[in-house]
């Protein structure tokens, strides 16, 4: 009689569909599920990141839109250069040397100074060799380079910089398609960097990590900076967007896994390193075009724009994965 009655009960719950047993989504319900996490994961804070990496997935379902429109934006100071962007001192030892959209990130340590990229062939010399002059540093101090990805707007400016004495730093994937592409004067090749590559200069420890996905051989950085004295971790997400064109006959469904698996390595890269600043080499994606102008203003005492605490390092990349697993999903079903 019991048997009978838990049978019966059992046949009850799975006519109702038990939310646990439902397990048939289909694939826009999945891709509308981790577009959703992204949206969470992103807040207020990162969502401009947020609608960009996850635009392709939210029509592919028709998810919600969010705000394609760039956060603040970063003074033009001359008509004839809009690209150009004043320096900037935004830690004790970090320095902002890019242009209005493209960002250059200098350490300066006692024994000479880390590049995280090199911007372009026709404004590395303006921003990052006058920029230094115009910060009252000497530009000779430039030890090494390294090297996100090997895109024209993070490394066309690695051949000046290594004839002005600098060490370039790519991975050897990244090195490959440098050296592949015809569209700059190109650097000749210098130091590999693996997964865990340490530049030790003057006390500091610069790490790049291996995060392939937006190129095969993108290279994401951790940087120890100080503010006033007070010791932080800089995290710097190498390469942001979807990117299928310099092998365009990879399948898209392994680059978009290869990038997700990446945001995930570098989650715990940054959670045990307990990064709690994250840049961009992107002013869009780290809000730099929002951040720089609030820094010129900060008063003493006040709390660091760019220190944003190991949570919301750990959301940024949380929406990274999430919006390529949602895109992979999207890819490979044919929405
Ligand atoms: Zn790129």
């Amino acid at each position: 009689m019991k048997l009978t009655s838990s049978i019966s009960g059992v046949a009850a719950l799975l006519a109702a569909c038990l939310p646990v047993l439902c397990l048939a989504q289909t694939p826009a319900d999945a891709v509308r599920s981790y577009i959703e996490a992204a949206r969470a994961f992103a807040g207020a804070d990162h969502a401009f990141v947020f609608g960009r990496l996850c635009e392709t997935p939210i029509k592919a379902v028709n998810a919600a839109p969010v705000t394609d429109e760039v956060p603040g934006a970063l003074p033009v100071i001359d008509a004839a250069r809009e690209w150009y962007a004043e320096p900037a001192k935004v830690f004790d030892d970090l320095f902002f040397l890019g242009q209005t959209a493209f960002s250059v990130w200098g350490l300066r340590t006692s024994e000479g100074i880390i590049l995280v990229d090199a911007i372009f062939d026709y404004s590395v010399e303006a921003e990052v060799v006058d920029g230094l002059r115009k910060l009252g540093i000497d530009p000779s101090e430039i030890r090494y380079v390294i090297i996100s990805h090997a895109h024209a707007d993070h490394s066309g400016g690695a051949a000046f910089l290594q004839k002005l004495g600098a060490r370039i730093v790519m991975s050897e994937v990244d090195w490959e398609l440098y050296e592949s592409s015809n569209d700059t004067e190109k650097a000749t090749r210098d130091i590999v960097a693996t997964d865990g590559f340490t530049i030790t200069l003057g006390g500091a420890n610069v790490k790049t990590y291996l995060t392939p996905g937006h190129t095969h051989g993108t290279l994401s950085t951790l940087l120890p900076v100080h503010d006033n004295g007070v010791p932080h971790l800089a995290a710097i997400w190498g390469g942001t967007l979807f990117n299928f064109r310099d092998a365009p006959d990879d399948p898209r469904d392994l680059r978009l896994r290869d990038y997700a698996q990446s945001a995930v390595h570098f989650q715990a890269i940054t959670a045990i390193a307990g990064a709690d600043v994250l840049l961009s080499n992107h002013t869009a994606y780290d809000g730099t075009t929002v951040k720089l102008p609030l820094l010129q203003q900060r008063q003493a005492g006040s709390p660091h724009p760019y220190v944003i605490g190991q949570d919301a390092v750990n959301r940024y990349l949380k929406v990274a994965e999430s919006c390529a697993i949602a895109a992979r999903i999207a890819e490979a079903s044919g929405l």
